[in-house]
C-alpha cells in the first residue's frame, strides 16, 4: 500500500463507480457521484452519498427524499514503473 498523499486537483474524476442503496428511500444512488474534490488517496476518508430521489405521494404531488448519510471510502493510487519486455 501506498502512502496518503493530497491530491491538489478540485476536480479528479475517478474511472470506476458504485450504485449504493439508500438507507432511508432504498433508491439508487451512485458515489461518487462526478468527482471527488482535493481528495487524500491511500487512506480511509468519509464520504457523504447523497440521494435526490423524487416521486409522486399519494396526493400525486412530487415529493423527494433529500437524504445524506456517511460511507468510507478509499482512493487508492500509485505510480509504477514498467520494464521493456
Ligand atoms: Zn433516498
Amino acid at each position: 500500500m501506498s502512502d496518503e498523499f493530497e491530491i491538489e486537483v478540485k476536480r479528479f474524476y475517478v474511472p470506476n463507480e458504485f450504485t449504493i442503496e439508500c438507507p432511508k428511500c432504498g433508491g439508487d444512488v451512485c458515489v461518487p457521484n462526478g468527482y471527488l474534490s482535493y481528495p487524500t488517496a491511500n487512506v480511509v476518508f468519509d464520504y457523504t452519498p447523497y440521494c435526490g430521489s423524487e416521486w409522486k405521494d399519494e396526493n400525486g404531488e412530487w415529493t423527494g427524499c433529500d437524504h445524506e448519510w456517511k460511507i468510507k471510502a478509499r482512493l487508492n493510487l500509485s505510480f509504477e514503473l514498467i520494464e521493456d519486455e
